[in-house]
């Protein structure tokens, strides 16, 4: 291959190389961003990815031993590592591995130029400067590995025409991948924040609805819960509005540490609350509810200024057995329960 030739064939894979892992790492952040703490399937997904792409970059070569070449492979490599952590770097160097004849000399280099990227855990730092560094690495080591093989001089011109024309793609794709993420991660951001309730950062109505229509399309069994702060309204008229936020923050703060992650906790309106608990046992839901009834009932509210006070709550719990009825019916029939436990004496949990 010829300095023009190179640079023709480099600008595809360039090329190849940026389309293929921008609309994978798209794909594959549908969900949630893909990044070093994404499931471990999406991980490994990612590097097979690149190890395929890896696969197809080593067409391209530029021999000078039979043994001996350049070839735009650790690109990819380099680039699932970044964003998508070491599993996937490890994956793709696995699959061209696997694809590439095993245990020969080319693959060996690759495993020792991808180690101290692995050790420093680059992914943790994924920062434009650590990237800049680990890519010089990279080129000096890919310059100085070939040395001892060069039997003529006319390689100088390729080599470092072919390491600046790397350099270069590994710069580009970086930045524009970078670019992607930051706009994946902004999209989730904005989109978490418009299912949270501003004040008490609980999910809110919203993220309930979206909640139930997965947990109806999936029929999955689980306990509703309506949770009403008693009296509430004489919270307000005697402290003040302030006062009776404080409250519905530090009461909607009680849910959440009573519940398991599992668990799903929603602000329904006003001084009400949804709770959804992830199994079929009214019992073991009653047992949850009467934690945070009496969690609540024995909290001191300190308000900023003025005295401590004291509230109750009201728990209705209807069952959701994912056959019989819809979820809509059983969250009104955990609303009847709530009705029941306000006009049977409030400050009580009452199963449907
Ligand atoms: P009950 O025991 O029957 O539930 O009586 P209650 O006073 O709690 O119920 P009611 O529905 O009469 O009043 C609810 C009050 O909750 C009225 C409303 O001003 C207050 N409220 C609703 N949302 C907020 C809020 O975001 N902040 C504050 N401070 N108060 C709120
Ligand atoms: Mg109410
Ligand atoms: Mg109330």
């Amino acid at each position: 291959m010829n300095p023009l030739q190179s640079l023709d064939v480099l600008y595809i894979n360039a090329c190849v190389t940026y389309a293929s892992l921008s609309v994978s790492y798209f794909v594959l952040s549908k969900h949630n961003a893909l990044n070093s703490h994404s499931s471990l399937s999406r991980r490994i997904l990612f590097g097979v990815i690149a190890g395929l792409i890896s696969l197809y970059l080593t067409r391209s070569k530029m021999y000078f031993t039979h043994e001996i070449y350049y070839s735009f492979e650790i690109v990819p490599m380099l680039l699932v590592t970044f964003f998508g952590g070491g599993i996937a770097g490890i994956t793709a160097w696995l699959v061209n591995f696997a694809t590439t004849g095993g245990f020969v000399l080319d693959n060996l280099l690759l495993a020792v130029m991808l180690v101290p990227v692995l050790i420093a855990k680059v992914w943790e730092r994924n920062t434009f400067r650590t990237y800049l560094k680990t890519i010089v690495f990279i080129t000096l080591y890919r310059i100085v590995i070939v040395q001892p093989f060069l039997h003529t001089k006319n390689h100088v011109l390729d080599i470092l025409i072919y390491q600046v024309v790397s350099f270069l793609c590994l710069l580009v794709c970086y930045q524009t991948l970078s670019i992607k993420r930051r706009s994946v991660d902004a999209f989730f951001k904005v989109r978490a924040a418009s299912l949270l309730d501003p004040m008490t950062k609980v999910h809110n109505r919203q993220a309930l609805e979206q909640q139930m229509q997965a947990l109806s399309k999936s029929r999955s069994p689980c306990c509703l819960v309506m949770i009403d702060i008693d009296n509430f309204k004489s919270v307000n008229d005697t402290y003040g509005h302030l006062a009776g936020d404080q409250v519905l923050i530090e009461v909607a703060e009680l849910i959440r540490l009573i519940t398991r992650s599992g668990d799903f906790v929603a602000r329904f309106g006003g001084e009400e609350f949804a709770l959804i608990i992830n199994y079929d046992d009214l019992n073991r839901a009653y047992h949850v509810c009467e934690r945070i009834r009496l969690a609540i009932s024995n909290r001191k509210f300190f308000l900023s200024h003025g005295p401590k006070i004291h509230v109750t709550a009201s728990f209705g719990i209807s069952l959701f057995d994912g056959k019989t009825a819809t979820i809509e019916e059983a969250l009104n029939r955990a609303d009847n329960a709530l009705y029941t436990a306000k006009h049977s004496g409030k400050n009580k949990v009452v199963i449907e």
